[in-house]
């Protein structure tokens, strides 16, 4: 008894859009098919490791049959259950993409074209699809059936050994649309399609060609025949010379066997003989996943060896701060039914990984040199992770990784490394500022460069919560510190100018010590600034935890009770701190509830939240109404 069951909704909007694709390149259903086909091979081959019982010659036939108008493409790979059958072609499987389904709502020939859409796809040549399973874990086989509209049919079939059939039903051509489906019929149309997309897949995919045999001197005419032919080299592209490689084929490879649907930023292809021996094949994709940076996200290279596949993300293969490269590695020096604890010790894998790991890095520094642009796209999607990687385990990866690291500065809009900030440093410049903020805007407004821009020194926003935390390891770049325009002393002045602090706050001491009373334990001190020159104050901090620290640890899940020493620093050449002298002598008792207008005006200016807006609103209040009385 055949059981009928409804697409899901997605799937049903993919099969529509399949059905009623105006897509030019529609032959790409072959390649989908194909690739599946060697995916459930790889997975029987995989099981075949531990159980004997399983090997079988493996490979993928396609048939024809014009006068029924139907094209079949046979493995004998692992094969499908009635709930794989129901889990895997009733719901699209690559769902769990962002972009696959932010695709379904634009436009469909971008997600078909650069996508590849798996299975559906054959869709857009049929009007029918028959797929006949059956598993390796299954005496019984299954037969599914669809036209491609809202439901499909399940049941029972006899079939005598595992693996998958898929029959499709070719559409008649289109006489409206001049839409043509014959050509999917053809023999010759067939094997050009198979040796464009599918070249190097690694099992046979065989056909029944026609051959002709020379005519013989009695004979003028030519005898045709069928024979069965292999249709594709089976050369992995990895396998294959570099030079004899072409963008596109790298591309296509990519996208296919990754689901992306762009080109990939970068292509790193490794081969590697001596003592240690490997084919990498490394991608930078030009978009990050979506979830690269969730928990859920793993990172990892698909390895294979001698070209037959093992495990699809080894994490040992990629530092954390490469997770989002991409690729697979070939090695001869892994043996093949390895477990995974034991690629975990495997000294081999760990030489390979290190060696990846240098590659990869010394690439990126070449595109730092060479094609800055296309390094700075990369940085930008990618940067966090460098900087995460520069800070993590003690730094202990700051030497390899911190001339990888680009800021932008308040001089610059492009990106800079330390070291070209180093090349740039001005005479009397002793520290290598840093600046912390929402974005270019706000640091560049912020009280504490006041005095940093009347020097016209470079500083380097840090516009990342990273950035604060990754420097407090990094500490120094070459002979420089880092010195934060916010956190202690600037080292701006000399002994003249210090000594005139000094002496005003001398002079100042019991005004100082009344706002500091004023404000409790808000305030760690209260300080005539020598960082500003046009606004009236701010806050900052002492040496350790910085403002913007505090803030984002506070904002971490396990929040931490961490803070900062606020500083609140009066400049004591705006006439404000004139009039707070004048008032302190005068009406003393009002300089509390200045102190508080000011501390959280500068709390403000900061961003961080006022303790007690509340409080504040009404003492802004009572100012104007008295100031008008
Ligand atoms: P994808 O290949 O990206 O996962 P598809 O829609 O093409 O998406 O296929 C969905 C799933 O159906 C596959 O992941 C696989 O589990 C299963 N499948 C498809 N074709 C075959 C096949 N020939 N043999 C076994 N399983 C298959």
């Amino acid at each position: 008894m055949a059981k009928t069951k409804q697409f899901k909704t997605e799937s049903k909007k993919l099969l529509e859009l399949m059905i009623n694709s105006i897509y030019t390149h529609k032959e790409i259903f072959l390649r989908e098919l194909i690739s599946n086909a060697s995916d459930a091979i790889d997975k029987r081959h995989y099981k075949a490791l531990t159980n004997s019982e399983l090997i079988t010659d493996y490979e993928i036939f396609i048939d024809i049959d014009s006068d029924n108008r139907t094209l079949t493409i046979t493995d004998n790979g692992v094969g499908l259950t009635e709930e794989e059958l129901v889990n895997n072609l009733g719901t699209i499987a690559r769902s769990g993409s962002k972009e696959f389904k932010e695709g379904l709502e634009n436009s469909d020939l971008e997600i078909i074209g650069q996508f590849g859409v798996g299975f559906y796809s054959s869709f857009m040549v049929s009007d029918k699809v028959v797929v006949e399973t059956r598993s390796v874990d299954s005496e019984l086989g299954f037969k599914w059936t669809s036209e491609g509209t809202e439901s499909y049919t399940i049941s029972e079939t006899q079939m005598e050994k595992p693996g998958t059939k898929i029959t499709l039903h070719i559409r008649d051509n289109n006489d409206e649309t001049e839409e043509n489906f014959d050509e999917y019929l053809q023999e010759h149309a067939i094997k050009e399609l198979v040796t464009k997309y599918s070249d190097y897949v690694r099992y046979p995919i065989k056909m029944d060609v026609t051959k002709y045999d020379a005519p013989t001197k009695e004979d003028e005419q030519a005898i045709s025949y069928k024979e069965l032919a292999t249709l594709n080299s089976m050369i992995p592209l990895w396998k294959k010379n570099k030079r004899e490689i072409e963008e596109v084929e790298y591309n296509d490879f990519y996208k296919r066997k990754f689901n992306d649907y762009t080109d990939p930023l970068k292509v790193i292809h490794t081969k590697v003989e001596g003592l240690l021996e490997y084919t990498s094949l490394l991608f930078i994709p030009k978009k990050a996943p979506f979830d690269l940076y969730s928990e859920k996200f793993e990172k990892g290279l698909q390895l294979y060896s001698k070209g037959v596949f093992i495990m699809d993300k080894n994490k040992e293969l990629l530092p954390d701060y490469f997770r989002f490269v991409r690729g697979l590695v070939d090695s001869s020096d892994l043996s093949l039914n390895i477990s995974r604890e034991m690629l975990q010790k495997d000294v081999q894998l760990k030489k390979i990984s290190s060696a990846i790991e240098g590659k990869i890095r010394s690439d990126l520094e070449k595109m730092l040199k060479n094609d800055r642009e296309t390094y700075n796209e990369f940085f930008q999607t990618y940067g966090i992770n460098l900087k995460y990687g520069t800070y993590d385990g003690y730094g202990k990866n700051k030497e390899k990784l911190q001339d990888l690291i680009m800021f932008k500065t308040s001089k610059n809009d492009g990106f800079v490394t330390f070291q070209e900030y180093v090349e740039n440093i001005k005479e009397d410049q002793k520290y290598i500022f840093y600046a912390t903020g929402k974005n270019k805007e706000s640091i560049l407004l912020s009280p504490q460069m006041d005095l940093i821009k009347k020097h016209d020194f470079e500083v380097l926003l840090f516009t990342d919560d990273i950035d604060e935390f990754m420097i407090n390891i990094l500490q120094k770049y070459g002979e420089l510190e880092f010195k934060s325009v916010n956190q202690g002393d600037l080292g701006l002045l000399d002994e003249t100018e210090k000594e005139e602090v000094e002496q005003l706050e001398k002079a100042n001491k019991n005004l100082l010590k009344q706002i500091k009373k004023a404000l409790k334990d808000k305030v760690k001190d209260v300080k005539l600034s020598t960082r500003l020159t046009d606004s009236p104050v701010c806050i900052v901090s002492g040496e350790g935890v910085s403002l913007e620290m505090e803030k984002v640890l506070k904002s971490m899940p396990t929040s931490q009770d961490v803070k900062a020493d606020k500083i609140l620093e009066i400049n004591p050449n705006h006439e404000l701190f004139k009039m707070l002298e004048k008032v302190q002598e005068t009406n003393a008792s009002k300089v509390d509830t200045y102190a508080e207008l000011l501390y959280n005006q500068a709390l403000l200016i900061e961003g961080i939240q006022l303790e007690d807006p509340v409080k504040f609103s009404n003492l802004m209040i009572e100012l104007m109404i008295e100031s008008n009385k």
